[in-house]
């Protein structure tokens, strides 16, 4: 969190607002508003043809009022014709309700689902372009869900809430105003109840909503659980946990069914709650009500349209207090995915910069220091110059910074102070993308996709053609391993997919490096944890990759030290010693003492 904070304090004015988002779907919210209004007057409209016939054709009052006038003037004053239209007219408005409310849910649904699928696009594509150090400070997890639950908590309420609130606004107090205008007296007696019935449907909804919520915390905390003993089954099993395990989840499980009927119990209150006071309401309407249609300063009709409004009242009040939660919930994601949105990125291409060349592979580190956080330098004035197609070694202790200087190679992070130049040029001066697309890498850890072995291969260089994948294969003497696996190169590798040795996964990765075939390549130990035949097989493959390109490889082992034309020692952020392995002997410094330590342990003695 306070990553992005701190990054919003010095980012730029970008706002992202919720108009914003909703300009492009300008015509259908005002459909959908539209179609609010007909719902609301619908709504309305409803006990109206009952009151018609209550007091017009079974009572004989003279009919008054506008609406009355101009049926009047249209329909006349015959009763039967009267029934007649007051019984099209029911049909009329339930259809025009019906009609109405299905384009308003079908318009803010796609509208929601719209600004979703824009947020989802705008986030992710800022988040995948977002600097390493972004990453490195933010939990995936918590990534993930602003792409997710966040958005969804945006579209939920465009979809339901937005336009909904103005339903039920629209609703209530139209309601109360034209029982205003039929009499304000018995209208004022209507609603002393209005206060209780709102109180009581807010605090329970808010009630049922916290429950809600937090059912779906615990249901979240089970699945986490099962997910976790899923995933490291292979410990649990080894340490004979099993039972361990099981009970927590019991444990887990208990506690959801505890909250999850808590909240049903709140549920099954509210609506005898709501029942009691409606029928208290309806019970002084009919008292008084029935008194004044005695003495006449009341229709029979209105009293009817007075208890149907009643009765009708206490839905939009629920729909209104769920709709603060949805609000709520929608705000806060909103902030969480704006702070994202507005954080720029720390490596940023500058103004002027241009496609690199075709390079030659020159590297050259002029005094760069570099640290992660301000109070820890990692790199101290590191200078040193590679020429093209030289094999450079990296060799010290771990943590002195190896990873962290070929990890500024490709702009992953900027050094804090000096520079480095990629063919004599700052690197700065070239455009990310058009630079990282010259540089290859052979990974200690090699990721692959959840794809076949095709696509893994050509992940660099996507437009590769089949030849191009098989060649690349076999000089990385990865073939002959591929087309003994079930489906060949077609079988699914990965997450899920087939999974393969250390050793296999090298070669897969050198081929992807074969087949990108740039000036630059950057190594960190590709022999880490091989056995010495699959070593001999990968070390294969590397000469043939490392053939007249620029390498930089952190090297661990002495056979893939002595292979580099010159190895730099990196302790504490500095490079203290640099030469030929048998200059470096000669001098006995800190790197003949590791390789005495190393040569020890591997011979044994
Ligand atoms: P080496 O590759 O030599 O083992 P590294 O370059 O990985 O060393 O790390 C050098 C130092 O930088 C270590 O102290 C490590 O903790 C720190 N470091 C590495 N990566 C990060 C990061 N992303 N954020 C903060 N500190 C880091």
């Amino acid at each position: 969190m306070s990553v992005i904070k701190d990054n919003l304090a010095h980012s730029g004015k970008k706002k992202l607002n919720l108009g914003q988002l909703l300009k492009p779907h300008s015509k259908q919210i005002v459909f959908a508003i539209l179609a609010v209004i007909g719902e609301g007057v619908a709504n309305l409209l409803q006990p109206w043809p009952l009151k018609l016939i209550l007091d017009n054709v079974l009572r004989s009052r003279p009919m008054e009022g506008r609406l009355n006038d101009l049926i009047l003037a249209n329909v006349g004053s015959d009763k039967l014709a009267l029934v007649k239209f007051a019984a099209i007219a029911s049909l009329v408005i339930a259809a025009v309700s019906a009609l109405c409310s299905y384009a308003e849910k079908y318009l803010t649904t796609s509208v929601g689902q719209w600004v979703m699928h824009d947020l989802r696009r705008m986030l992710y594509s800022h988040i995948q372009r977002l600097s390493l150090s972004f990453h490195d400070q933010m939990q995936s997890g918590d990534l993930i869900s602003r792409v997710t639950s966040d958005i969804d908590a945006i579209q939920s309420f465009i979809t339901s809430g937005l336009l909904g609130a103005l339903v039920n606004i629209l609703t209530l107090f139209g309601m109360m105003g034209v029982m205003f205008y039929i009499n304000w007296k018995f209208t004022l007696i209507a609603l002393s109840v209005a206060p209780a019935l709102f109180l009581v449907v807010y605090t329970y909804t808010r009630r049922i909503k916290k429950a809600a919520r937090e059912v779906r915390k615990k249901e979240g905390e089970i699945l986490s659980v099962i997910q976790e003993v899923f995933s490291s089954i292979r410990v649990v099993k080894a340490f004979a946990r099993e039972d361990y395990e099981q009970k927590r989840l019991e444990d887990e499980s208990l506690e959801s069914i505890e909250i999850a009927l808590r909240a049903r119990s709140l549920k099954a209150k509210l609506s005898p709650l709501v029942e009691i006071i409606v029928a208290c309401g309806t019970a002084l309407v009919l008292w008084f009500g029935a008194r004044m249609v005695m003495d006449d300063t009341l229709s029979a009709g209105s009293l009817v349209l007075f208890i149907v409004y009643l009765g009708k009242m206490y839905k939009p009040m629920q729909e209104l207090s769920k709709m603060t939660d949805a609000y709520s919930k929608a705000d806060v994601g909103y902030e969480r995915i704006r702070e994202v949105l507005e954080t720029e990125r720390d490596v940023k291409d500058l103004p002027g910069a241009r496609k690199a060349p075709k390079l030659k592979g020159k590297v050259e580190f002029d005094n760069v220091s570099f640290h992660y956080q301000p109070d820890s330098p990692i790199l101290k004035e590191v200078s040193f110059t590679i020429e093209p197609g030289q094999v450079a070694a990296i060799v010290g202790p771990s943590g002195s910074g190896k990873s962290t200087i070929i990890g500024l190679i490709p702009r992953f992070y900027d050094p804090v102070s000096g520079v480095i130049k990629i063919d004599d040029v700052n690197a700065r001066l070239y455009k990310q993308q058009s630079l990282r697309q010259q540089i290859s890498f052979v990974l200690q850890d090699t990721l692959l996709f959840h794809a076949p072995i095709w696509t893994n291969i050509a992940y660099g260089r996507p437009e590769a053609t089949r030849e191009d994948i098989l060649r690349a294969a076999e000089l990385a003497n990865a073939h002959e391993f591929i087309v003994e696996m079930p489906q060949g190169y077609d079988t699914m590798v990965g997450e899920r997919g087939v999974t393969l040795s250390g050793g296999q996964r090298q070669r897969i990765a050198i081929a992807r490096a074969i087949i990108r075939d740039t000036p630059l390549l950057i190594m960190d130990e590709p022999s880490a944890g091989l056995d010495a035949a699959s070593e001999k097989l990968v070390f294969e493959a590397l000469d043939r990759l490392m053939k007249g390109k620029t390498s930089i490889v952190i090297a661990h082992r002495l056979s893939t030290i002595r292979a580099a034309g010159v190895i730099f020692v990196v302790k504490d952020g500095r490079i203290v010693e640099r030469g030929s392995h048998d200059e470096l002997m000669q001098s006995r410094g800190v790197y003949a003492e590791l390789h005495d330590l190393q040569f020890n342990k591997e011979s044994g003695t």
